[in-house]
């Protein structure tokens, strides 16, 4: 990846920024150290804001220690009874199996008996260690409760179901006998950790317990084995704070005050620092907040201890947070959670201990080598509260060689066995290696697409699987300029993420001047209310576009997508004042000509101009893309207007042109004045001669984009906007013309304002879109329709002549009844088969039209007897299905929808399966019953949205249309969606 910096790059050496990368690596690791912080600051504000008492709180948390205890000792009672209490025990556990009596279920699995496949059982992490386990990986020992249990455990009116406990105390002999150390043994401690494991990995939703086990008795015996007394005391510090707030449910904040005031008073900068006196005291006095808060003794005992810590574990399956969490991820609230019980292992125990995380590749990018840091006698924690610097791995070759092959060697074998980049956990106890986990690696983009393709030669993967490696976002991501992610920003807006990418430039506020600036080399971001046809020079001028108004499908978004520039659409916090020429945003204002940033891919507004990342096709990315060809179905086409839309959609692969806007065309100023008059004609005559006019400069511009595609299709739509849209606007008009009469200046000076402002008046429709446009325009001026075929025949004869291989396909827009679709269809054919025979060229064209009204989709059967293609125009037919008009409902409402789960997703962005696909699913199917050749396609924005492309596939569209720069995404999504399809059908 090429880094181009610009503006205001901070400085920053490359070394820094590794770093930086690091620690958050690492931060992400340490989830629990780093939850501690978290959680002290959340459960603050919460008790500020609530404004509870002391008092208050002490209910709850007795409560809770009470039920807590009432369930499990309950569970004792059926559990513990039948448990043998002699070695017999410890030589079932020996031979890695656990011995159920025929008569019981099996709710524990050790780690040698679990694997990959049993995920639905022993949750995510269970499945992984117990897999790392079985491949002979240095694993601390350790057992699964399954979700079983868990599910169990709620009908069972929240006790342990029967046996489950016993099979824990078996499983516990086991991991003893593996540790050779003792649980509650006060010479020889075993500690352990208690964590939940879903199916799904629910970062931080549910309880992990550390250090369990630890007493005042086992805590002399650890300070005595590992010779440090400070750390056993921390590790018992620790311990309390975390069962009690997550087993015993008193608020963690005492716990972090108490803690804070410890440190303060002997003048300790961080935990670290704090002296065995000092946390002598802390322990006593976590254990009075104990007493105080949930009036019960912290449990001494280390089985009462785990029996506690597992039941708070498969209750905090249904915590609200948890529960949150599934509702916002669509998560089955009755898979249940397992609990993973573990040795605990000691980075911290002297200069031959450490932790680390490493990745089998570098996850920026790609590139085949171990990649990570590792700090020498720590716990995470350390890292995160920012006290060392880790070490690059690379360090660890030469402090600790043995440990370090042995690490490599590790990863290799788990890349392979996965076949994927694994990111893993370890932990270097006293010169042992232990491995915590290991899952697939996160990765940029680049390092997606490079890796994807290396595994493939490397043979650890086949092209589809590369295939499957890589995300559609990522590639739109190396499509488009970035913002640098280590740069700082300061958002002052969030819009519409309509056109991704991102740029920076001064504002300006009206297209000419952003010709203007743009001219003299000035970088400009074109702010506008909303934009029309008008602004399309200025738009082109610009490196980007900002409106406060309109939607995904908006002008502005649509246009911006087709130039491949980034745009924020629908911005409504962005004030935008024309007369003063600035914009207010996040309390600040921006004047013309100052600086600032969009990124089109998030949606930001973002003060000054920030370093950006630049776009690089790589040779791999085109590669992994051949890959996808050679797997879709679907084809993949281009919407696009002018010649050069058309070659940067061949260069990104389109095979053919889906949609020509032919309206976006009279929109360029030096048409625009006979356009206007075309309008205004009062006679048939007189539209005639504009439209003559208008002739030569419509059939070059189809001349130039037949002749860039050739050999493969373009779809040509007939003119579809109402024609106010060429108009100046009424509120204009009519402010211009009032102000002259109330002036009393001379008629004739604002005659021609008055003609114009009577024949907007006219054309002035209350509800345009749904009004005089489309298919409804050509059948009342059968004109249009005949100069725009004629332009599009005879540039089609004249390439035909010099060689060029043209496939013209003719489009009418909005159709809503055969009828309309077989009257336009006769001027077309009337005129087509004119020029042919005038010209005594063959030529072939074909004449469709767009589905994007649900009678016509309805009606697809009779409609399709007139029709030789279909192309879905779901802008059109998402807003005339829910009723949300598209250029405001996005601003308006949808979002809120959206943020309030009214509706899943914007349906404007991703196609809605249900109604509009429904409603494709009929036409499709009736269409095809008519003409069973029927090629059907999609055109509107949906064409490159890759969720929108799974159900285009499921429908058995032929192809999808979408903007050149989506192409690339397009290609692989259809690839994927095949893949997916495929793989349900088996
Ligand atoms: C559509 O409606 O989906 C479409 C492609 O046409 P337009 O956006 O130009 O109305
Ligand atoms: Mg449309």
């Amino acid at each position: 990846m090429k880094k181009k910096a610009v503006a205001k790059k901070p400085a920053k050496t490359s070394s820094a920024k590794k770093t930086q990368g690091r620690a958050s690596t690492t931060a992400t690791k340490t989830a629990t150290a780093g939850r501690g912080r978290t959680a002290k600051a959340a459960s603050n504000t919460a008790a500020r804001g609530q404004g509870r008492s002391a008092a208050k709180r002490v209910a709850p948390a007795k409560a809770k220690a009470a039920t807590a205890k009432k369930a499990i000792r309950g569970a004792v009672v059926t559990g513990r009874a039948g448990l043998p209490a002699n070695g017999r025990v410890a030589k079932s556990a020996a031979a890695a199996t656990l011995r159920i009596p025929r008569t019981q279920h099996k709710w524990v699995y050790l780690f040698e008996e679990g694997n990959a496949q049993l995920r639905d059982l022993l949750g995510g992490k269970g499945a992984g260690v117990a897999e790392m386990t079985r491949a002979g990986l240095p694993v601390p020992p350790g057992f699964t409760i399954t979700t079983e249990a868990c599910n169990a455990f709620y009908t069972n009116r929240r006790r342990f179901p029967p046996g489950m406990w016993d099979q824990a105390m078996q499983a516990l002999k086991h991991i003893e006998k593996k540790a050779g150390k003792k649980f509650g043994d006060a010479r020889n401690p075993l500690l352990v950790s208690v964590r939940s494991g879903a199916k799904f990995s629910m970062p931080g939703m549910m309880d992990t317990v550390l250090n369990l086990g630890l007493n005042a008795e086992t805590l002399q015996g650890l300070a005595a084995l590992t010779g440090n007394e400070r750390f056993a005391l921390d590790a018992y510090r620790r311990f309390i704070q975390l069962f009690s707030k997550i087993v015993l449910g008193i608020d963690g904040a005492l716990f972090e005050e108490a803690l804070d005031a410890a440190k303060v008073r002997t003048k300790a900068a961080t935990d670290a620092d704090l002296q065995p006196k000092a946390l002598r005291a802390l322990i006593d006095g976590f254990k009075q907040i104990v007493r105080d808060r949930a009036g019960v003794e912290f449990p001494e005992d280390p089985y009462d201890q785990l029996e506690q810590a597992i039941g708070a574990v498969f209750s905090s399956w249904n915590n609200k947070r948890a529960m949150d969490y599934r509702n916002f991820n669509k998560i089955s609230h009755d898979l249940g959670t397992a609990v993973n019980v573990q040795t605990m292992v000691f980075g911290n125990m002297g200069d031959d201990s450490a932790t680390g995380v490493a990745f089998t590749r570098d996850p920026s990018t790609g590139e085949r080598v171990l990649y990570g840091e590792y700090l020498p006698n720590a716990q995470g924690e350390d890292v995160v509260a920012g006290i060392r610097t880790p070490h690059p791995i690379a360090d660890m070759k030469r402090e600790m060689p043995r440990v370090y092959a042995e690490f490599e060697k590790i990863a290799q074998r788990l890349e392979k066995h996965y076949r994927d980049v694994q990111d893993m956990e370890f932990t270097i106890e006293r010169g042992r290696l232990y491995m915590l986990q290991t899952r697939s690696g996160k990765r940029t983009a680049a390092a997606a697409v490079k890796v994807a393709v290396d595994m493939v030669h490397e043979r650890l993967i086949n092209r589809q699987e590369a295939v499957q490696r890589v995300e559609p976002a990522h590639i739109d991501q190396l499509l488009h300029t970035r913002i640098d992610p280590a740069a700082k920003v300061d958002v002052l807006a969030t819009g519409l993420a309509a056109s991704p990418g991102a740029a920076y430039g001064k504002a300006v506020f009206d297209a000419d001047t952003a010709e203007e600036w743009a001219k003299r080399g000035e970088k400009v971001i074109l702010v506008r209310i909303e934009t029309n046809p008008d602004d399309v020079h200025g738009m082109i001028a610009a490196q980007g576009v900002l409106t406060s108004r309109g939607g995904r499908t908006s002008h502005a978004a649509v246009v911006a997508r087709g130039m491949g520039k980034p745009c924020v659409a629908g911005a409504e916090s962005v004030k935008v004042d024309l007369v003063k020429r600035q914009f207010t945003a996040g309390g600040r204002t921006i004047k013309e000509g100052e600086e600032f940033t969009i990124d089109g891919s998030t949606g930001h507004v973002i003060f000054g101009s920030v370093p950006m990342i630049e776009p690089e096709i790589s040779g791999d990315l085109e590669e992994l893309l051949r890959y996808a060809d050679q797997v879709r179905r679907l084809g993949v086409w281009a919407n696009g207007d002018y010649p050069h839309d058309a070659e940067r959609a061949r260069a990104f692969g389109a095979e053919g042109i889906g949609l020509c806007r032919t309206e976006h065309m009279f929109m360029e100023q030096d048409r625009l004045p006979v356009v206007q008059r075309m309008i205004l004609s009062a006679t048939t005559e007189e539209r005639r001669e504009a439209l003559s006019e208008l002739l030569p400069m419509q059939r070059s511009d189809f001349h130039g984009i037949l002749e860039a595609m050739h050999g493969l299709p373009v779809v040509i739509r007939l003119i579809d906007p109402p024609l106010h849209e060429f108009l100046p606007s009424l509120e204009d008009l009519l402010v211009e013309v009032t102000r002259a009469e109330a002036l009393g200046r001379p008629e004739s000076e604002y005659a021609e304002q008055r003609r114009l402002l009577a024949a907007v008046r006219d054309l002035h429709e209350q509800n345009p879109m749904l009004g005089l446009r489309g298919c409804r325009l050509g059948l009342l001026f059968p004109e249009i329709i005949e100069m725009q075929t004629r332009a599009i025949i005879e540039a089609a004869i004249q390439l035909k002549k010099k060689k060029v291989d043209v496939r013209p396909e003719i489009m009418v827009p909005l159709v809503g009844t055969v009828e309309e679709l077989r009257r336009t269809r006769e001027v077309i054919d009337r005129v087509a088969q004119e020029v042919i025979a005038e010209s005594g060229v063959k030529l072939q064209y074909k004449v469709g039209t767009m589905i994007e009204i649900p009678r016509a989709a309805l009606t697809a059967g009779q409609i399709a007897a007139d029709a030789e293609f279909f192309s879905f125009g779901t802008n059109d037919l998402t807003q005339t299905t829910f009723g949300y008009s598209r250029d405001d409902a996005e601003g308006k409402f949808l979002l809120k929808y959206v943020e309030e789960k009214i509706l899943p997703v914007n349906p404007f962005e991703s196609l809605d399966r249900d109604g509009v696909g429904r409603l494709m699913g009929i036409a499709v199917a009736e269409g095809r019953a008519t003409r069973p050749k029927l090629k059907v396609g999609i055109c509107g924005e949906h064409g490159g949205d890759p969720a929108s492309i799974q159900v285009c596939e499921d429908l058995g569209l032929d192809y999808v249309s979408c903007s050149p720069y989506r192409v690339p995404v397009a290609r692989l999504a259809a690839a994927q969606a095949r893949l997916a399809t495929a793989e349900r059908d088996r």
